[in-house]
């Protein structure tokens, strides 16, 4: 769609009808949203396929990981929803003061209205579906705009959810940064955003202008410390979950993957080479020839990702990989030891397969250097000093703190997943954290 005429016409009709439908009530019977979620799961099921198809199409994504990260997820959040609809929509008993005997109080979950949701790229099924599953389940009716940097999963969307769902209640709605600007000139009941805290801004000053309510899923620098070991083989593990992490899902291109690791001076050469070992033994000897290792998404993120190598004194800091093949849009596994601290790798979020080593000469210093730049959306720790462990919960402040892992709190239902300061707010049903979702999408009236 193209901001002409035209498309301000389409996305005001889409809002009105969308209003209407939320108006009729329809969307309030628990009976329609479980309809809603079935049919979703039906697509999920008829169309796997075509999704592998499509993710191949816009990151290379290999099956296995597209089961993993995208259809599994969702598959995973539909169940969850069916299983536990009518708990959450359930007035609960509220207890008041003796003093109001014998008056009696409930909290009402109620729908918010017609919800807005942007989706990014990086794993542009799930972080689409996700949100929509929750705001239906809530009770609301729905536009999803997809990222147009995966234009084969973007159309994918918009040509199969009006295939399955109430075509009255969800939307898709395609279409860039000028797409996105005349939707957020629109007033909307929930703004759910998924991307970078550049555009967050822009959509919490529109949302402001009507006061509705924004939830921010961004990024950020997710940190991983690394303590010494006394045993080897703990160290062996934790250097296998970080690869895995890090070049795992999305090739780097993942708002919680690693971005920098911060490890002892006396350390770092015991760890390049088990990385290098490591990722050797993960993606071969040549991973531009796995096909277990995602692309970059399209050329501008590859000039992007060429432009933080670019820096002679970044450039002199690589241990390992550092080669780029434009034409394929594939960066290998690259490891740099100590790149400047004030170079754009060590001031953006790389959100890539570029992986920083910053070396301190304790690492109890690591909560100084972490407590120095913006709030992360995850710091992961791997060490055994609970003293330690206690000092990285109370002294920092992250939207989560994982302990000898990465990465998984992705898929722990009962935990809330988002971030906090630059890493955004609220809470995402992505990780099926459902009473987080009904505090998003349902006001509570009493
Ligand atoms: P992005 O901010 O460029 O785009 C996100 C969405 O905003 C897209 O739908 C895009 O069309 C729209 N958009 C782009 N420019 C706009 C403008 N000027 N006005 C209004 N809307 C605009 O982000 P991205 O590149 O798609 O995703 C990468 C970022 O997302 C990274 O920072 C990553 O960490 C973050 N992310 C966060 C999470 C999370 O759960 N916290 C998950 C995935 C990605």
């Amino acid at each position: 769609m193209n901001t002409t005429m035209e498309a301000i016409t389409e996305v005001e009709e889409t809002l009105s009808e969308l209003r209407q439908t939320f108006k009729s009530g329809r969307t309030r019977s628990v009976a329609w949203r479980k309809n809603q979620v079935s049919a979703l799961l039906q697509l999920i099921h008829d169309q796997e396929d075509e999704i592998f198809k499509a993710l191949y199409e816009d990151l290379g994504k290999h099956p296995v990981e597209v089961y993993r990260d995208e259809i599994g997820i969702v598959k995973k959040t539909i169940n969850y929803t069916l299983s536990n609809l009518e708990k959450w929509v359930a007035p609960k008993k509220s207890r008041l003061p003796l003093l109001l005997f014998p008056t009696s109080g409930e909290v009402l979950p109620e729908p918010l209205g017609v919800v807005l949701i942007f989706a990014s790229w990086n794993f542009p099924i799930a972080l689409g579906l996700d949100p929509v599953i929750g705001a239906i389940s809530a009770g609301n009716t729905v536009v999803l705009k997809p990222s147009e940097q995966a234009p084969a999963c973007s159309s994918f969307l918009a040509n199969t959810i009006p295939q399955y769902m109430d075509s009255k209640a969800v939307r898709v709605i395609e279409g860039g940064a000028e797409i996105s600007e005349l939707l957020l000139q629109q007033k909307w009941d929930k703004i759910f955003f998924t991307g970078s805290p550049q555009v967050g801004r822009i959509v919490m000053s529109a949302a402001a202008k009507n006061l509705t309510p924004v939830t921010l899923e961004l990024g950020g620098k997710c940190p991983t410390i690394l303590d010494s070991f006394s045993n080897p083989s703990d160290l062996k593990v934790a250097i296998k979950r970080i690869v895995g992490g890090k070049w795992g899902p999305c090739n780097g291109q993942a708002c919680i993957g690693v971005d920098y690791i911060l490890i002892e001076e006396k350390l770092a050469s015991t760890l390049i080479e088990l990385l290098k070992k490591t990722v050797k033994r993960f993606y071969s000897d040549s991973p531009k020839d796995s096909k277990c290792i995602a692309r970059v998404i399209n050329r501008g993120h590859f000039e992007r990702l060429r432009n933080l190598l670019k820096d002679p004194l970044v450039a002199a800091s690589i241990v390992h990989g550092g080669s780029l093949d434009e034409e394929n849009l594939f960066i290998e596994p690259t490891i740099l030891l100590d790149p400047p601290l004030d170079a754009a790798i060590m001031t953006e979020e790389i959100f890539g397969p570029l992986l920083p080593i910053i070396t301190l000469k304790s690492i109890q210093e690591s909560i100084e250097f972490i407590n120095s730049r913006p709030k992360p959306l995850a710091i992961y720790a791997f060490t055994k000093d609970e003293e330690f462990r206690q000092r990285i919960l109370l002294e920092t402040s992250s939207g989560s703190v994982i302990f000898n892992d990465v990465l998984i709190q992705f898929i722990c239902d009962a935990l809330p997943f988002g971030g906090v300061g630059q890493s955004g707010f609220g809470r995402l049903a992505y990780n099926l954290d459902y009473l987080g979702l009904l505090l998003l999408f349902l006001g509570l009236k009493r």
